[in-house]
């Protein structure tokens, strides 16, 4: 196996100028969720020179299989997202988004390129492996109800079944150079609250004559948190905030209504149920306990995101193998939402992160910031490590 490993690194020091010009070409040419007809088009076209047939799933999304000698044994999938985010970029590079407010300040860009190289180097080893690779370069990561959920319900993981399934994103925690794994509960489900607190408004020197929806609103918030500290098992992560609240009345005028919104993330889907419909009932009691009324709407989001153990365990040994002990690192939880969730509920999954920090380039802003950008030595790490991976875990 050394010697495949060998001919991996060698593949991917060879792909790495095409990786990058695949990187500069997507991000210049950013597309938001369920509008990536562009970089789709342009993936295909990549993936049809390397020799690898791709098919148009979820609509804006790819899938394709590269076989390896007996290509039934095993299927392992390798995914990719491809939307960007609607920013303004402010760097000044060559490759600066040409689409003005859009951007890819998430890493897509980065998971695209590096996955297409993943893919090219497979292509060229197929006969040094045995079983089947399935890429999924899906659609709208940032928005719900999100790609991987309409990739899956589109049978992205059927015919055949993947036994697994791999993710890489970006960490700009991470420095460049250092691969971060994560076993079991890594990120948080993300739910949208939404909270109508409706009274009656009237002049602010007469409450007896109005129901005040501001003083239902404050109970309520108050006596939420106490379902995350006094209903919650404390030993699971959860959150749960209020961003915003807007009651439009003034100094002597008592609003008809009050609205709130906020977010609830939990690590356990039997919690984040239940955790909903104890807030639904709160605000409800409370508000007609008081005199008026609430309306509690949750925008589900992504579940929760697990990593399979076992999975994530092997995959961390064959990424010492290709790295070193020293360039392997652990993550901690984040509280975060991602929608390769939806895949980790289907299959086993392991989700991991490459390091794109680089602090004396002053390469440190985070995703989803105007500033964002990557120190590019990643991409001669990210697709040959991915090679590796899979193709360790086609033989376990
Ligand atoms: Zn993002
Ligand atoms: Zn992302």
């Amino acid at each position: 196996m050394s010697t495949l490993l060998e001919k991996i690194k060698q593949l991917s020091a060879e792909l790495t100028p095409e990786t990058l010009a695949n990187r500069h070409h997507i991000h210049a040419n950013p597309e938001l969720s369920y509008q990536e007809f562009q970089t789709q088009a342009y993936v295909l076209q990549q993936l049809e020179q390397m020799g690898i047939q791709a098919k148009k799933i979820a609509t804006t999304g790819l899938i394709a299989e590269i076989k390896g000698k007996n290509p039934d044994k095993k299927v392992v999938a390798l995914r990719a997202d491809m939307d960007a985010l609607p920013i303004l970029e402010t760097n000044d590079v060559p490759y600066k988004s040409k689409n003005p407010g859009v951007m890819h300040a998430c890493g897509h860009d980065v998971h695209t390129a590096s996955l297409l190289g993943t893919a090219h180097i497979l292509q060229q080893v197929r006969d040094e492996f045995e079983g089947t690779i399935k890429l999924l370069f899906q659609p709208a990561e940032e928005k719900a109800p999100g790609g991987a959920s309409i990739m899956i319900q589109e049978g992205a993981l059927q015919n055949p079944t993947p036994a697994s399934i791999y993710g890489q994103h970006v960490a700009t925690n991470v420095p460049v150079g250092k691969i971060g794994f994560r076993e079991g509960m890594y990120m948080a489900s993300t739910d949208e609250l939404y909270l109508k607190v409706i009274g009656k408004g009237g002049h602010g020197a007469m409450p007896d004559a109005c129901v005040d929806p501001i003083v239902i609103a404050s109970h309520i918030i108050v006596a939420m948190q106490q379902i995350i500290s006094r209903n919650k098992n404390p030993k699971l992560p959860s959150v749960l905030t209020f961003g915003k609240i807007e009651g439009l009345g003034a100094t002597n005028v008592i609003p008809d209504e009050v609205n709130i919104a906020g977010t609830f993330r939990a690590m356990d889907e039997t919690w984040r149920a239940e955790g909903l419909e104890k807030m639904k009932k709160l605000a409800e009691g409370i508000a007609d306990a008081m005199g008026g009324r609430a309306e509690f709407e949750v925008l589900k989001g992504y579940p929760f995101l697990q990593n399979n153990p076992e999975l994530t365990r092997r995959s961390k040994a064959a990424a010492i193998e290709y790295m070193g002990a020293d360039n392997v690192v652990d993550l901690d939880l984040w509280m975060a939402g991602e929608d390769f969730a939806f895949y980790t509920h289907h299959v086993d999954a392991c989700f991991y992160r490459l390091g794109v920090r680089n602090e004396e380039r002053g390469i440190t802003s985070g995703v989803h910031t105007p500033g964002f950008d990557i120190d590019e030595g990643a991409l001669g790490i990210g697709p040959g490590l991915m090679a590796w991976l899979v193709v360790k875990e086609l033989e376990a």
